[in-house]
């Protein structure tokens, strides 16, 4: 599953497949090297052909925010919801 930012994107067509994005929801998970961030119910544009995601900036900087706050308290798993 690849996960992309929405810069540069056509908010419809998706750039990969020519098929068509729509709103929904993806699960966001970041790997490093002491432990993992798991994120659901993360609002994303999602293709129907092929599955990409995409995550908007604002979205993607509370991400962010989340992983870096795991990292201070070297959490070995974290499970949230952006939701
Ligand atoms: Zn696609």
């Amino acid at each position: 599953m690849k996960t992309f930012m929405t810069r540069n994107s056509s908010p419809t067509q998706c750039p990969l497949c020519g098929g068509t994005k729509k709103s929904g929801t993806t699960t966001f998970t970041a790997d490093f090297e002491f432990g993992i961030v798991v994120v659901r119910e993360v609002p994303a544009t999602v293709c129907t052909l092929c599955g990409a995601e995409w995550i908007k900036d604002d979205v993607a900087a509370r991400l962010e925010g989340i992983v870096e706050e795991a990292k201070k308290k070297r959490l070995q798993v974290e499970v949230t919801t952006l939701a």
